[in-house]
């Protein structure tokens, strides 16, 4: 479990198509997210902190690698909520950065909001200025599982009295 205060990190990205969508979703909900931290790729974080007025920690932009340090925030249990407004009508230069950020925060349990109607409904949620118990994933038994190649070593053979091998 790990407890999540009522300021919480959240987690911000637009592809170029949908960011007049999160900077409309984000204006709508500027009382709300000042409550909170607020992390960025780049491109997305400067218009916000912009926009909003309220300070925007921005990274990388997403295709440079953006999407990735966000990601590795979340592996880091540093992001609690993420709001990723992906474009479905257009590939991306870094569709694997986006499928692994995708990934990465079903595998750690965190909630995102890939659309306005999903992002209205957890914006709006008690669970946002509330304190949540977010059940982390026990990853024990992948971390111990057995790798081929990595038994234990053997005591060193006796050493060979001649013949030949
Ligand atoms: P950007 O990156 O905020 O720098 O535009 C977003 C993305 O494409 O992942």
């Amino acid at each position: 479990m790990k407890d999540l205060a009522p300021r919480k990190r959240i987690g911000l990205i637009a592809h170029d198509n949908k960011k007049k969508d999160l900077v409309e979703w984000a204006l709508y909900n500027r009382a709300m997210l000042a409550m909170h931290d607020l992390v960025a790729t780049g491109t997305t974080g400067a218009l916000l902190g912009r926009q909003l007025d309220l300070p925007v920690t921005s990274l990388q932009s997403g295709p440079l690698g953006g999407d990735l340090q966000i990601g590795a925030m979340i592996a880091d249990g540093s992001i609690d909520f993420l709001v990723f407004f992906w474009d479905p009508l257009e590939p991306q230069p870094h569709d694997t950065d986006v499928k692994s950020l995708l990934r990465i925060a079903v595998v750690w349990n965190i909630p995102v909001a890939c659309d306005r109607a999903s992002a209205d409904f957890m914006i709006s949620s008690p669970l946002m200025t509330g304190s949540y118990e977010r059940r982390v994933p026990d990853y024990t038994a992948h971390n111990d599982r057995e790798i081929p190649g990595d038994e234990p070593e053997r005591a060193d053979p006796e050493p060979s009295t001649g013949g030949s091998r």
